[in-house]
């Protein structure tokens, strides 16, 4: 079948999928009943559906697209490497060209505490990796006993059942019995979401939030803890971004305590935050970092973490061969799209235009959509935004969640005005491609206007 034509209708593929096809995070009763978007095909920042409509894709697919859509370099150094190797596996002192080229180009961006990488499928892979990772290490050191983690409320780490342990996320914890023991969660740094508390400025409430993670050590005492993970910036908790006091408060504690500091990279990594780490950005020195979605732009599923010195040493030193792998770690075609995705990323100096041209735009952009009626607060870091949309702009009161506001917003947003934001509650957020031009970023602001009229309209 010809992949790139459509030889069905929508119709025809709404119903193969609602009758066969089970989504990730999905109602699928309520999918079924509305029919899925059928996208077909897309080309740098544009997505387009069987129906032939088109839609700025602002979310980069699922925070991934950062080069754009139609690279041909890429799809060409996948179609190479798949003629010339299209698997071979990474076990037992095995490797191969690509997944040697693609482990050195990654160490020479890591940040310099880090020079090997371990090659997963997935971020929610990768997260895994860590827990076992950083748990051999603290057995490495002779400290057995240190092995929680304490990662943050409403935090995500993926979707495995120890990645959702880490991760803070209510309601998957409540479908599975999770977390498994062992995992403790402390606040987030959501000034705004906590309801601007009074008589305390985002600096002081940031310090006060890390804070959290020595009076949770001190709970938990010392030698039990491993590890505290977080995101630099939490991306699908509603992009929310820390106040500057918060994460060098953090790297202080994680200094003065034994634990592990890891900076899940999944969404910041690879210049979202407008350096090559989000760690980088907020000047923290992470032992570990779990990368993913940005690491081969989406072209082929992969992840990924960075290990630093300090851990990799005490285990290859002591554990003799580590007991965990992928069949696919490092797999060539992976590897091959990671290579052509950075070397994009390099040669086009797409970090750079994060941080000199795409952020400063967003930045103005996102401030000016501040003044709708409808909106609370804006705010932006790099190529990363959200919108909170409030029933009372003055008070910040939200509005009755029973309504889906939030929603209400994605569906007028992607299904009117041709722009796909993601709504987490009552957030609208937004990560697009790196190669988006200027032009086309005041389209997306002005098209988020044009939704929040409307949704002004449908709620009055
Ligand atoms: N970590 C973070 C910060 C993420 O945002 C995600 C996915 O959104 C994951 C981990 C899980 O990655 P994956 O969906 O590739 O398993």
């Amino acid at each position: 079948m010809n992949q790139q034509t459509n030889i069905r209708s929508t119709a025809d593929y709404q119903a193969m999928d609602a009758a066969h096809h089970w989504h990730p995070f999905s109602d699928m009763a309520d999918l079924n009943r509305k029919g899925s978007r059928v996208i077909s095909s897309a080309q740098g920042v544009w997505l387009t559906d069987t129906d032939g409509n088109r839609f700025i894709d602002g979310m980069s697919g699922l925070w991934c697209v950062n080069v754009g859509y139609g690279r041909e370099e890429i799809v060409e150094a996948v179609a190479r490497q798949l003629r010339d190797l299209p698997y071979y596996n990474t076990f037992f002192q095995c490797t191969h060209p690509a997944a040697a080229e693609f482990a050195e180009a990654l160490a020479n961006v890591a940040p310099p505490q880090m020079n090997r990488v371990f090659f997963t499928n997935s971020g929610s892979e990768s997260n895994d990796t860590v827990f076992r990772l950083a748990r051999v290490y603290w057995d490495c050191l002779g400290k057995p006993s240190k092995k929680i983690f304490i990662g943050r409320k409403n935090g995500y780490h993926g979707s495995t059942a120890t990645a959702t342990s880490m991760g803070g996320m209510a309601a998957m914890h409540g479908q599975s019995g999770l977390p498994f023991n062992g995992f403790a969660h402390i606040d987030q740094p959501y000034w705004y979401g906590e309801g601007r508390p009074e008589g305390l400025s985002p600096e002081e409430f940031g310090k006060l939030r890390a804070k959290q993670l020595e009076a949770k050590i001190d709970e938990l005492g010392e030698e039990n803890v491993c590890a505290f993970i977080a995101e630099p910036i939490q991306g699908a908790g509603g992009v929310i971004i820390p106040p500057e006091s918060y994460w060098p408060e953090i790297q202080r504690i994680c200094n003065e305590r034994e634990i592990l500091l890891i900076t899940d990279e999944v969404i910041c990594g690879f210049g979202r935050t407008g350096s090559w780490w989000g760690a980088e950005t907020y000047g923290v020195t992470p032992d570990l970092m779990p990368i993913a979605k940005g690491m081969t732009s989406g072209y082929q599923p992969m992840g990924g973490v960075f290990i630093s010195d300090k851990v990799a040493g005490p285990v290859m030193e002591k554990a003799g061969e580590f007991y965990h792998g992928y069949t696919y770690s490092g797999h060539p075609a992976a590897c091959a799209a990671g290579l052509a995705s950075l070397r994009i990323l390099q040669e086009e100096k797409l970090v750079e235009r994060v941080r000199d041209v795409l952020a400063p735009r967003m930045a103005k952009l996102w401030a000016g959509l501040a003044d709708h009626p409808l909106v609370g607060e804006t705010r932006t870091r790099g190529f990363l935004g959200a919108i909170e949309l409030v029933k009372n702009k003055e008070t910040g009161e939200r509005f009755d969640g029973d309504l889906g506001v939030g929603g209400m917003a994605r569906d007028l947003s992607v299904g009117k005005h041709g722009l796909v934001m993601r709504a987490v509650g009552d957030t609208m957020i937004a990560s697009p491609p790196y190669v988006m031009t200027e032009e086309e970023l005041d389209e997306m602001a002005a098209r988020a206007r044009a939704t929040l009229d409307d949704l002004a309209d449908k709620l009055t």
